[in-house]
C-alpha cells in the first residue's frame, strides 16, 4: 500500500507540526506503507520524508524538473521521479497513491489537496482522502466546508468525505492501513 502525502514546503513553521509529520514518517515505515510525497528536502515535506527515510520506510518522491533546485529535491530516498510539470506530479502521485493524506500546508497543499478532491467528487476515483489536524490547524476550513454545504454549494456527503484525523496513526487508520 501507498499513502501519498501532501504538506507544506515552508520551514519557520511550529515546530509541533513537524514533530506530526515526524511521527507521520515513522508510522508509515513501520505500517510498511510506502510514502509517495513532493520530493523536497524542505519544510514540513523534508520532515515526513525524513523520518520515514531513517525508520527504514520505502520513499518515492515526485518533483518537476522546474522545482528541483528550488525545494531542494531529496537525494536520499528510494527513488526520485523527475516530471516534466506540477499537473504531471499530481497525477503521478495519484496513479501511485491508495489514499491520500493532507497535511498542514500552504497554497500548494490546497491546491493537491482540491484537485484529488474534486476528481473524487467526479467519480474520477475512489481513494478516501485524510486531512491531519494537529492543533486544530484545518479548523477554518471544516467552517469553510460546513458553510458551502449550507448554503447548497457543496452535497453533504461531499464534504463528509473528508475526514479529519487528530493524530498520525487515527489518520492512517481511517485511509485503511493496514497496522503494523
Ligand atoms: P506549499 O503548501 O505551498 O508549501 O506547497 C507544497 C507543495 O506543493 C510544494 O512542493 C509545491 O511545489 C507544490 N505545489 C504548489 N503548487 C502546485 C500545483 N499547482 N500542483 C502541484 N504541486 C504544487
Amino acid at each position: 500500500m501507498n499513502i501519498a502525502v501532501f504538506c507544506g514546503s515552508a520551514s519557520e513553521i511550529d515546530p509541533r507540526i513537524l514533530v506530526a509529520g515526524r511521527v507521520l514518517g515513522q508510522a508509515l515505515a513501520s505500517r510498511h506503507i510506502g510514502l509517495i510525497y513532493g520530493g523536497a528536502s524542505i519544510g514540513l515535506m523534508g520532515a515526513v520524508a525524513d523520518a520515514c527515510v531513517e525508520a527504514g520506510g520505502e520513499v518515492i518522491g515526485v518533483i518537476p524538473q522546474i522545482l528541483v533546485d528550488a525545494e531542494i529535491a531529496h537525494r536520499n530516498l528510494t527513488r526520485l521521479e523527475v516530471v516534466r510539470d506540477l499537473h504531471r506530479r499530481k497525477a503521478r502521485m495519484a496513479e501511485l497513491a491508495n489514499g491520500f493524506a493532507v497535511l498542514p500546508g500552504g497554497l500548494g497543499t490546497l491546491d493537491e489537496a482540491f484537485d484529488i478532491i474534486t476528481w473524487r467528487t467526479l467519480g474520477l476515483h475512489e481513494k478516501p482522502i485524510a486531512f491531519l489536524d494537529t492543533l486544530d490547524f484545518w479548523k477554518p476550513l471544516k467552517a469553510l466546508l460546513e458553510h458551502l454545504s449550507e448554503t447548497r454549494f457543496v452535497k453533504p456527503h461531499n464534504a463528509r468525505m473528508i475526514q479529519f484525523c487528530p493524530t498520525p496513526e487515527a489518520m492512517l487508520d481511517a485511509l485503511g492501513a493496514p497496522k503494523s
